[in-house]
C-alpha cells in the first residue's frame, strides 16, 4: 500500500542520514539530500548528495527481513555502491560529472541476474 511505501521511503532516507557518511569528507548527509531513485524487490537505491562537499553518492539499501508489517523498523543493510567527488578529478569528455542514468539502468540489469548475498557482490566488486 502507498502508505507503507511512503513509511519504509521514510525509514529508508533517515537510516541513510544517521548512518552513512559521505565518502569524501565524513560528514552525514542530511535528509533532504537524498532522494529514493529506484527500488528493486528489496533493494533501494538512493543517490545523495553531501551538503558539505559536494560528493554524490550512490547508496544501496537493502532489507534484511522483508515483511509486509512496516510497523518495526526492518533490519537493514546499507552500502556506499560508489561515490563521485566534485574535484579535484579529471574531465572525462565522454561521459562526465555525477551518476548517469545508464550507470543505474547498468546496475539495475547487473542486480536482475544477481543471486549472490551483499558479502559476495562486494568481495567481486573493485575495493
Ligand atoms: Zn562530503
Amino acid at each position: 500500500m502507498a502508505a507503507e511505501n511512503d513509511h519504509l521511503t521514510w525509514f529508508i532516507v533517515q537510516h541513510i542520514a544517521e548512518n552513512v557518511q559521505c565518502q569524501n569528507c565524513q560528514s552525514h548527509f542530511s535528509p533532504d539530500a537524498i532522494d529514493i531513485i529506484s527500488r528493486r524487490e528489496h533493494a533501494w537505491f538512493a543517490r545523495a548528495i553531501c551538503d558539505v562537499c559536494g560528493t554524490e553518492s550512490l547508496i544501496m539499501v537493502v532489507l534484511e527481513e522483508p515483511t509486509d508489517q512496516y510497523e518495526d523498523e526492518p533490519e537493514v543493510e546499507v552500502e556506499v555502491l560508489f561515490d563521485d567527488p566534485p574535484e579535484p578529478r579529471r574531465r572525462e569528455p565522454v561521459s562526465p560529472g555525477p551518476i548517469t542514468q545508464q550507470e543505474i539502468d547498468e546496475l539495475r540489469e547487473f542486480l536482475a541476474t544477481y543471486h549472490g548475498n551483499l558479502t559476495e557482490f562486494f568481495d567481486d566488486a573493485d575495493f
